[in-house]
């Protein structure tokens, strides 16, 4: 299958799925779009209202904000591929269940290996669990972290970024440095061995090499241990997964 067929054969699976108690409430699912062969994807948390209508991820006021995010970033929404950790919506938009997290990540890490971005920028702490766990948002956003073949970027939720007034600037900055830890992974990514396209990477499990910071007009890669959130993961006593996530 190329791709776009898995991707497509996702979202089939995703429109009858029936493992998690969220199915119950969905009017639409909510696979996530845009191109197969996308360099970026980002990954939000779970659709909300207007998403849970129609099908579509980030298309209400948290959707606008991201368009704006990624003007600045010099990026199109057609250019990314956009998804959430779960494809259908929690009701009254409440925190996804680790139960739910679980179920929904076997599309998610089939998504992952279809489309083998680069980057994955993930929007919030749900997502940003499932490749950097037990670390704290506030220490490593807008960091970039190798994690197997590919490169993460932990951001805040654009919807947080819109109720915490206080946020707001630091969503804004990060998505501001986006440009540089693009060109900063463009070069690495080159020099990262391929993994086979189709399998199944075990991102979760991956350890981050180094951080990238692009706090100076050089982002420079630096070694783990200058990195905060390492600092709470000591080398020799990795924190525990919380489940899959
Ligand atoms: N918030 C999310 O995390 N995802 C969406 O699709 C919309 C809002
Ligand atoms: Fe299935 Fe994910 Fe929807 Fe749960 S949230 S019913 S696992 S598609």
């Amino acid at each position: 299958m190329t791709p776009e067929e898995t991707l497509t054969q996702i979202a089939t699976e995703v429109s009858g799925c029936t493992s998690c108690v969220l199915h119950k409430t969905r009017i639409k699912s909510v696979p996530g779009e845009g191109p197969a062969n996308a360099e970026i994807m980002l990954i939000g948390e779970g659709p909300g209202a207007n998403e849970n209508m129609q099908g579509r991820p980030f298309i209400g006021q948290a959707g606008k904000f991201l368009d704006e995010l990624l003007k600045q970033a010099g990026l199109k929404r057609s250019d990314v591929w956009i998804c959430n950790v779960v494809k259908c919506r929690p009701p009254e938009n409440r925190d996804p269940m680790p139960d739910e997290l679980a179920a929904c990540n076997l599309y998610l890490d089939r998504q992952i290996a279809a489309i083998n971005p680069k980057i994955i920028i993930t929007l919030g702490r749900f997502s940003m669990g499932k490749f950097l766990p037990g670390v704290k948002i506030s220490q490593v956003h807008g960091q970039m972290r190798r994690i197997g073949e590919r490169f993460v970027i932990p951001m805040f939720h654009p919807a947080a970024a819109l109720h915490q007034a206080a946020l707001k600037p630091a969503i804004l900055a990060d998505f501001a440095k986006l440009p540089q830890l693009l060109e900063v992974a463009r070069h690495q990514a080159g020099k990262l061995p391929q993994a086979p396209r189709q399998a199944a990477a075990p991102i979760a499990e991956a350890r981050s090499e180094y951080t990238v910071r692009a706090t100076t007009p050089s982002a420079q890669a630096q070694p783990a241990t200058s990195n905060p959130a390492d600092e709470e993961q000591p080398e020799n006593n990795p924190p525990k997964q919380m489940k899959l996530f």
